[in-house]
């Protein structure tokens, strides 16, 4: 059993201690967890989500008569607010997703990558989406970064060039700081070739799978008349879950197509070995009545 999500997160820790531009980020408050993403689909390879960004200013949906531009329906006011996510006694800032498998089957030919990592190897691209998420973390105003143009002016565009080479020297520097190859040695395999070498691929999931913590609309307690319609919409709040814990995560395995709830003898608990060397099934009998 491989969890990908606790390898990348120690990479991660790494990272910010070797990288000057991350080292602000305390990895405790970014909590990594996989999303299923097939390799052969298009999308995204990870994903930064901001657990820290303000309530909204109060708002309503509205919708008007094409004809005569008059409104006849609005939903009830809201605002849009972020869930609160506590592990480990730390409020989460920042959740970074992972695709899996695809994050694993990301290749640096035929990517955009290629021009940026000429000599690279795939696993180069892998730890440039690391560093790209991470770059993304604002860890001052708990929010996402506000990218700078090349001329150092702020853009109101998440992703500019001047991003993606800062991320390409950030990749260097780790590179350049002679990390110890064994914290990103994962990296170099895909999916398949972890499973052969692992047997089981597991990642950090939220309970609820493939729910994860996202912002919410909660209506305001008074409600403004206004504006007049003649439909007021109420809003359907029985999904939201506000507050996350410890206890609303779960590690679940991760096949090419699909996840499913981790075997009980797949589970990683405390123990890291057994010594003297038992035949696995043992190690594993061993793990499971631990967790108990
Ligand atoms: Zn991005």
């Amino acid at each position: 059993m491989f969890n990908y999500t606790d390898h990348v997160r120690r990479l991660m820790e790494d990272i910010v201690r070797r990288v000057p531009a991350l080292s602000a980020i305390d990895i405790r408050d970014v909590l990594v967890f996989a999303r299923l993403g097939r390799s052969s689909t298009h999308g995204a390879y990870a994903t930064c989500h901001s657990l820290m960004l303000p309530d909204s200013e109060p708002a309503y949906y509205f919708w008007r008569d094409r004809r005569t531009g008059r409104l006849t329906r609005r939903s009830e006011w809201f605002i849009t607010r972020s869930p609160h996510v506590r592990v480990d006694d730390r409020r989460i800032t920042h959740l970074i997703s992972l695709s899996l498998p695809r994050f694993c089957d990301q290749t640096l030919a035929g990517s955009a990558k290629q021009d940026t990592y000429p000599r690279g190897a795939d696993w180069h691209a892998k730890l440039d989406t690391i560093i790209h998420e991470l770059y993304h973390v604002d860890p001052m105003g708990g929010g996402i970064r506000a990218s700078v143009r090349s001329d150092g002016r702020p853009s109101a565009q998440t992703h500019t060039a001047q991003f993606f080479r800062d991320v390409a020297r950030m990749v260097r520097e780790y590179l350049d700081s002679r990390p110890d190859p064994a914290v990103s040695a994962f990296l170099a395999l895909n999916f398949d070739e972890l499973i052969r070498r692992h047997g089981a691929i597991a990642a950090t999931t939220f309970s609820g799978f493939p729910s994860f913590p996202q912002r919410f609309r909660e209506p305001l307690a008074d409600q403004p008349r206004m504006p007049r319609a003649a439909h007021v919409v109420m809003l359907d709040t029985r999904q939201h879950q506000r507050y996350y814990t410890h206890a609303d995560l779960e590690t679940r395995q991760f096949l090419t197509r699909s996840t499913r709830p981790c075997p009980p003898f797949l589970h990683t608990g405390p123990i890291k070995g057994v010594h003297p060397r038992q035949p696995l099934s043992f190690a594993a009998h061993r793990d499971a009545r631990s967790r108990k």
